[in-house]
């Protein structure tokens, strides 16, 4: 096989997959028959209209939520169903929450500094000495994120949007295979918008990417696969095109699917 080929194999191979998954609260499913499969490098939109299951996945996915039923595989053979959420993390799959989980007093290269360690207490890594390898990650993941500029800064001074990437930094400094973000943009400004955008297009030769999204125009502009989940199901999934033109998506989010004028919003 040439190098191309195998490349392109690689590009192909499924990181993660869901057979059938369910989750239940009580006699309430959240989740019910989900499939989904992204591969590697793949940059992948999940959307619905709210209280549609898209959280409850990710948390289903990092650990955090009980899987009733169904497969979770991850990275081939390894099944998530059997992991605790620490575990989960160490074999490679990264999420960013949705509450701040940055260190406000400390720097944003500090920030950096403790998320890349092991070891999740502040004192024994500030004071102890940082290898050049290790410094070299940190200037790297700064320029990633475009906060090269502000790396002596004090976290809690950063504007939200550049809050928001000193965390995605964060999660990226360990390393994943598969990186998780809910409603990333939510509360940025449009520039901050376009530039999270361009950060995750940048992160995709990284790794994997799961973006829970209910900005339609960002999901258009950004996203490389689509998957329309309603009432804890898949509804379709597909390009941004393909979801778009699909009948039963403008019902679920329209009401009524002869209603031209609002399907302009998807
Ligand atoms: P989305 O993120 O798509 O808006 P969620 O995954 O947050 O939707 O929620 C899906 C459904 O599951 C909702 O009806 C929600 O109320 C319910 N749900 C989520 N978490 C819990 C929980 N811990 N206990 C009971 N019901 C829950
Ligand atoms: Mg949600």
């Amino acid at each position: 096989m040439s190098r191309n080929q195998l490349k392109q194999k690689e590009a192909r191979r499924i990181i993660l997959q869901s057979d059938n998954l369910s989750v239940r609260f009580g006699g309430f499913y959240a989740i019910k028959n989900f499939d989904f499969s992204i591969p590697h490098g793949e940059l992948h939109f999940i959307i619905g209209p709210n209280g549609a299951g898209k959280t409850t996945f990710l948390d289903a996915i990092c650990g955090k939520t009980k899987i009733s039923e169904g497969k979770l595989k991850f990275n081939g053979s390894i099944d998530l169903l059997k992991l605790k959420e620490y575990q989960i993390v160490r074999e490679g799959i990264g999420r960013k929450f949705q509450a701040p989980s940055i260190f406000p007093h400390l720097t944003v290269s500090d920030n950096l500094e403790l998320a890349m360690k092991q070891d999740k207490r502040v004192f024994p890594i500030l004071f102890s000495k940082i290898k050049a390898d290790e410094l070299k990650k940190i200037e790297e993941m700064l320029e990633l994120i475009g906060l090269k500029d502000h790396k002596n800064t004090i976290a809690k001074t950063l504007s939200h949007g550049q809050k928001q990437w000193l965390e995605i930094g964060m999660v990226m400094m360990q390393e994943p295979a598969l990186l998780m973000l809910d409603e990333p943009i939510a509360g940025m400004t449009e520039e901050e918008e376009e530039k999270t955008g361009e950060l995750l297009l940048k992160l995709k030769k990284r790794c994997s990417i799961i973006v829970v999204e209910h900005d339609m125009e960002f999901v258009r502009k950004f996203a490389e696969k689509v998957t329309v989940m309603h009432g804890g199901q898949l509804l379709c999934d597909g390009t941004m095109e393909e979801v778009q033109e699909n009948e039963r998506v403008m019902e679920v989010y329209l009401g009524r699917k002869e209603d031209n004028v609002h399907a302009k919003a998807l």
